[in-house]
């Protein structure tokens, strides 16, 4: 499942939920992405697991925290960056509150 959005008596809301036990993540920290399952030769399905409880430990994987700043730049969201050491760093800029 991954990404859902629930819908409740006054409002919807987007949450994360395990490809493997079908409950939802709670902490974003306690979530890895995973890309194992090809769709075709050009690119992967993503599933998202409760690190260690569910994380069926496939060859590609990376952690929430860094998957969704690396999908965001992908979409032109952020400004890349060279740090001191010579890493790619990726700032991200949320435009406005979130009005929940
Ligand atoms: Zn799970």
């Amino acid at each position: 499942m991954g990404l859902v959005v629930m819908h409740g008596k006054s409002r919807s809301y987007p949450i994360l939920v395990c490809d493997a036990c079908g409950e939802k993540i709670d902490d974003w920290q306690k979530a890895v992405v995973s890309w194992n399952a090809a769709i075709d030769a050009t690119m992967s399905s993503v599933s998202i697991y409760h690190k260690v409880r569910c994380d069926p430990h496939e060859r590609y994987w990376m952690q929430l925290d860094q998957y969704i700043p690396w999908l965001l730049s992908n979409h032109n969201w952020g400004e890349e960056h060279i740090s001191q050491d010579g890493k790619k760093l990726i700032t991200i800029e949320v435009p406005k509150p979130l009005a929940l």
